[in-house]
């Protein structure tokens, strides 16, 4: 294979006591040890995740926030506790922290209440949000469809237009076109912390300095950043953020939606029930302030609480040091991508933007489901096709491309047992020199 120099920078965090933490790992898949590339997909779960969630079934599983009995006043302690921590961990206050079962929920949480404003709904203060024909939408053209389809949608349902600023050929959001872009017009730029096909981090501040010199309303998708990076919610002063948890080493079902208090306070509810009220008549109903006006029905609770003890061992281990250790695999997997022949980096930017590790790449030749189903004979798990950003795959002139991610428990090692067998897929299929 391509020769890559060893990974050298010393980090914090050792993989390979971290890796004994998750009970998958120890897997073999066709005789080979698993290679676990697909964290951007959905990450892997230690065993304090898995273990929090059978201890809270096997202990205290109640209803929250009803019932007089010890289990629901335990079940409801532990699940307030949960939204603290997990709120802590992206710099909030727990009551700027609403559950959602994910960060496409809370996008479309957030894209219907507005159409709620719209429509006249909510108190007096939720009519800044309401939208008029003409308004616009700002999105960026690196987004996952979960941060599109609602705009969309939303624009339908308003007469909004929806906007979006390129992306260049780097895979920079092309700052020149987001400034003359956004004008008294824009009431609304929603756009991805790290795009889940490019890994760049992107100019946050720039960008919410952007919006709010119009007035317009940030909302950021966090799903890709808030596994790898140390997340201030409010201090990057983006208005609303959405994340989720199966990302984050935590279970299925989860995600949060933060928001500033003086938004989330203004918003109307999206979806209406019971645990999200304080009065039902037949005639009428008046709803609970955040975040409990916008969590109708039964809660989550076994999911934040395993959430909470996702976020916990991500602390335990330091945000700076999986950062920190991420980008070094990164650079690893980047520079040996460079080197294979045939092989084209998407949004490859220059050295000095910050990114998480993953890597999206087109194997000249070889279409990338065939690519990934031969990887997966090898043991090696990546994530093939669009990843839900089929305007960006089209903006780089694809319909798929090959994806490798990574999290705290991946090695540098195993990067180079994935650039092996990558160096082999071309001859393989017979194509090219
Ligand atoms: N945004 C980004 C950037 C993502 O990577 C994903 C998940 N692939 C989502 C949104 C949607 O997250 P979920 O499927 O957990 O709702």
């Amino acid at each position: 294979m391509t020769a890559v120099p060893a990974a050298t920078a010393p980090t914090a965090l050792d993989p390979r006591t971290r890796r004994a933490d998750f009970p998958i790992l120890d897997r073999r898949v066709d005789g080979h040890p698993l290679v676990y590339l697909d964290s951007a997909a959905t990450s892997q779960k230690p065993r304090a995740v898995i273990d929090a969630e059978v201890a809270f079934l096997s202990n205290e599983n109640a209803a929250v926030h009803r019932g007089a009995h010890t289990l629901a006043a335990e079940a409801t302690e532990l699940y307030e506790e949960a939204r603290a921590t997990v709120a802590g961990f992206v710099g909030a206050t727990p009551e700027q922290l609403a559950w959602t079962s994910g960060a496409t929920a809370g996008l479309n949480l957030v894209a219907y209440s507005i159409g709620n404003a719209t429509l006249g709904r909510g108190a007096p203060a939720s009519a800044r949000f309401a939208l008029a024909a003409g308004d616009e939408i700002v999105v960026t053209e690196a987004e996952h469809h979960a941060n599109l389809v609602p705009w969309q949608e939303l624009a339908a349902r308003t007469g909004a237009v929806l906007r979006h600023i390129p992306v260049r050929d780097d895979g920079t959001i092309d700052l020149d076109a987001a400034a003359s872009m956004i004008c008294e017009r824009t009431r609304i730029l929603a756009f991805p912390h790290v795009s889940n096909v490019l890994g760049i981090v992107n100019p946050v501040a720039e960008l919410v300095a952007l919006a709010h010199s119009v007035g317009a309303l940030t909302v950021l998708d966090a799903c890709q950043s808030a596994p790898h990076l140390p997340l201030d919610l409010p201090a990057l002063g983006v208005d609303l953020a959405v994340f989720s948890s199966h990302k984050m080493l935590g279970p299925y079902g989860i995600g949060g939606l933060y928001g500033r208090s003086d938004v989330l306070e203004a918003l109307p509810p999206f979806l209406t029930g019971g645990s999200m009220i304080t009065r039902v008549t037949l005639d009428r109903t008046e709803y609970l302030p955040p975040p409990q006006r916008f969590e109708a029905g039964t809660q989550p609770v076994s999911q934040a609480i395993a959430f909470a003890a996702a976020v916990r061992y991500l602390d335990g281990v330091g945000m700076d040091a999986v950062h920190a250790h991420e980008r070094a695999l990164e650079q690893r997997l980047r520079e040996g991508l460079r080197a294979i022949h045939g092989v084209r980096l998407l949004g490859d930017a220059p050295a000095g933007v910050d990114r998480v590790g993953l890597a999206s790449f087109d194997v000249d030749g070889v279409h990338a489901h065939d690519v990934g189903q031969y990887l997966d004979s090898r043991g090696i798990a990546v994530r093939v096709g669009h990843h839900c950003a089929a305007p960006l795959h089209a903006r780089f002139g694809l319909t798929a491309s090959v994806r490798a991610s990574t999290a705290l428990y991946n090695t540098a090692d195993e990067v180079d047992v994935f650039l092996d067998a990558l160096a082999d897929v071309r001859p393989f299929f017979g194509v090219g020199a």
